[in-house]
C-alpha cells in the first residue's frame, strides 16, 4: 500500500508494511519503504532511519529485522522504521543517490519541489517526524567503509536529555556536539523538535547479519529506555567523549591499512599508504592526532576525498 501523506495515517495496532509517496520526479513517483509497528497500548512515537547514505546497508537489515521481531501486542506506542531512506542510492550500491548526487544527510529539511533526494527529505522532516518523541539515524558499515560503535546525540529544550541514553549504549564513545553542519538531520531535528541519536557501528571484518545485530540492540535499548518495550532499562555508563579526526586520500590509487579497528594511534604514527597502480606511493597517511581508530576504509580501491581514516580523539566536555 502507498501512502500519500503519512499525516493523514490512523493505523490499527500491528505491523503494516508501507510505501510512502514523497513525490514526484522525471523518472516518475517517489516512494521510500516505511514499517509502522503500532502497539496495542499507547506510548511514545519513535522514528528509526537507516540507509540515507545508500552503501551503509547493515543499518538497512536491523531495522529490516526489527520490523519482523517487534510484537505490536507487547508495544506501547508506535515505531515507524524507514530501512532505506535513500532508496535510489541503496539500488545503486552508492553513498549518494545517481538521480542527483546529492549528501541526503546535507539537504534536510529538503524541497518539496526540488530533487528526488531533497523530496524525500522533505517528507521525513513535515510528515514523520514532527510529534515523535526520538528519531534514531542509523550510519556506518558497509563492506568498503567500517566502524567501531559510537554515538551522537541532540537534544530538545523542554524534552529530556537522550544523552543518559547514548551513554547507556554499547558504543566506545560519544562525539561532542560540534558546530552545525547545514542540512545534516542533527542541524534540522531541533526545530522540528525531535531528540536524536545517532549511531556509527559496523565493519566488514564480520558478518553483515552479525553487524546487522549490533545496531538492532542500539534501538531495543531506545525502547526499553523509552519503556515502550519490557525489560532492563539500559543504565547509563562513563563513556568517553570524542571528536572526530578524519584523514582523507588526496589522489585515487590502492588503499593500505597499517592500523586496525579499535587500535589506539600516536600522533605521527603511519596509519596506512595510498599507492598508485604500479605499486608506487602516492600517499603516506600520517596520523595528526592521538586516538583510536574509529572510521576506517576497509576496501582497496580509493579516490581523492574520500576519508580513508577517522580517529576517536578524547576530548574532555562538560554536558
Ligand atoms: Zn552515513
Amino acid at each position: 500500500m502507498t501512502v500519500a501523506d503519512a499525516r493523514a495515517l490512523n493505523l490499527a495496532p500491528g505491523t503494516h508494511r508501507l510505501w510512502l509517496g514523497v513525490g514526484h520526479s522525471w523518472f516518475g513517483p517517489l516512494r521510500v519503504p516505511m514499517v509502522v509497528v503500532k502497539g496495542a497500548a499507547p506510548g511514545p512515537k519513535i522514528v528509526a532511519v537507516a540507509a540515507q547514505h545508500g552503501d551503509e546497508g547493515f543499518g538497512v537489515l536491523s531495522l529490516l529485522d526489527l520490523s519482523n521481531e517487534l510484537d505490536p501486542a507487547k508495544l506501547r506506542g508506535e515505531v515507524w522504521l524507514f530501512p532505506v531512506l535513500n532508496l535510489y542510492a541503496y539500488t545503486a550500491s552508492v553513498r549518494h543517490s545517481p538521480f542527483d548526487q546529492q549528501d541526503m544527510n546535507r539537504v534536510h529539511p529538503g524541497n518539496p519541489a526540488g530533487t528526488a533526494t531533497e523530496q524525500i527529505a522533505h517528507a521525513l522532516c513535515t510528515q514523520v517526524l514532527p510529534g515523535a518523541d526520538l528519531v534514531i539515524d542509523l550510519h556506518g558499515g558497509s563492506p568498503e567503509n567500517g566502524d567501531i560503535a559510537f554515538a551522537r546525540w541532540v537534544d530538545v529544550p523542554g524534552k529530556p536529555s537522550v544523552l543518559p541514553l547514548a551513554q547507556s549504549l554499547d558504543v566506545k564513545f560519544i562525539t561532542i556536539p560540534g558546530e552545525p553542519v547545514p542540512g545534516q538531520l542533527t542541524t534540522v531535528t531541533p526545530e522540528i523538535g525531535v531528540p536524536q541519536l545517532s549511531i556509527e557501528s559496523g565493519n566488514a571484518t564480520d558478518y553483515a547479519r552479525n553487524n546487522a545485530r549490533e545496531m538492532f540492540a542500539f534501538v531495543d535499548a531506545s525502547l526499553r529506555w523509552l519503556g515502550m518495550i519490557d525489560g532492563l532499562k539500559p543504565r547509563p555508563r562513563a563513556v568517553p567523549f570524542a571528536r572526530t579526526h578524519s584523514h582523507r586520500c588526496t589522489t585515487g590509487g590502492a588503499w593500505k591499512t597499517y592500523v586496525s579497528f579499535g587500535d589506539r594511534v600516536e600522533k605521527g604514527q603511519r596509519l596506512g599508504v595510498v599507492m598508485d597502480l604500479t605499486g608506487a606511493v602516492v600517499q603516506n597517511v600520517i596520523s595528526q592526532a592521538s586516538g583510536i581508530v574509529a572510521v576506517m576504509r576497509t576496501g582497496v580501491r580509493c579516490h581523492a576525498g574520500e576519508t580513508l581514516c577517522t580517529l576517536g580523539v578524547p576530548t574532555e566536555y562538560t554536558p
